[in-house]
């Protein structure tokens, strides 16, 4: 297995003259010449942000609109300027943080919103302190892939079977590749794909493959690259009055909603 350790995630960051929000990318952008880019620099939302995130021709394509929108407000990384390409190929944990940091940035830590009992089907009011988030760094010198080895491998058509593989983190051209995938399996499938460097003497493992795959072995796949990801956490811990205490996902829909309550 990959003896990766993810760091926490220390922020340096202030406000410059301009009122900008200067931060470090958790992940990092790795330019043309391989150096790892930490310092960004984000405005804060304004008008033409907000017609982005509401644009309908995002609707049903939802990364490509996270792009235009981080791409809109991101006036660099490190001393370049940031294109719609380079957001692009950011880590998918790098454009997650952009986004949290953009509604810090525009709204405050304070997000209002509301997580569906498990239990008792309840809706439930939730405060969140969005600088209270976990954010999981890697530092310079990690290598951006995952590796490991299945414990009981992939058994391919003609009997051989397959074990250690390599992934590499998955970055927004992925994401918006599979953003239109209605099927969370299937979206799995295809993002499995794109990150499974090998298996075993596999060089190209193909959607055919993952979809014979036992789904154990796919959950050890997506939990070994899941869990050395970079990027915010965006689990919280909930207790309902009716005894129901659970980690629930917060549902970013409303994360760019003031809230007046
Ligand atoms: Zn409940």
């Amino acid at each position: 297995m990959a003896e990766r350790k993810l760091l926490r995630h220390v922020l340096k960051e202030y406000v410059d003259e301009n009122g900008y929000l200067v931060t470090q990318l958790p992940g990092g952008f790795v330019d043309e010449e391989g150096a790892v880019i930490r310092e960004v620099v984000i405005d804060e939302m304004d008008g033409k942000a907000e017609e982005i995130l509401a644009d309908p021709k995002y609707r049903a394509r939802q990364q490509q609109g996270i792009t235009a929108f981080i791409a809109y407000l991101l006036k660099r990384i490190g001393s370049a300027e940031a294109t719609n390409d380079a957001v692009k190929h950011m880590l998918s944990g790098d454009r997650d943080f952009l986004m949290l940091k953009i509604r810090i940035h525009t709204l405050g830590n304070v997000w209002s919103t509301e997580i569906k009992c498990t239990s008792c089907g309840d809706m439930l009011p939730v405060v969140v302190d969005l600088d209270k988030l976990k954010i999981d760094a890697i530092s310079d010198n990690d290598t951006r892939v995952v590796t490991g080895k299945l414990s009981r491998g992939y058994k391919d058509q003609k009997g051989a079977v397959h074990k250690d593989y390599e992934m590499r983190f998955p970055t927004g051209v992925d994401q918006e590749q599979v953003a239109n995938v209605r099927n969370l399996s299937t979206m799995k499938t295809l993002l499995l794909n794109k990150c499974l460097k090998h298996l075993g003497s596999m060089k190209m493992v193909s959607d055919y493959d993952l979809r014979r795959m036992k789904y154990r072995e796919r959950l050890e796949l997506e939990d070994n690259l899941y869990n050395n990801l970079p990027g915010v956490s965006w689990a919280v811990d909930v207790v309902c009055s009716c005894g129901n205490e659970w980690e629930a996902t917060l549902d970013l829909g409303s994360l760019f909603r003031s809230d007046q309550a």
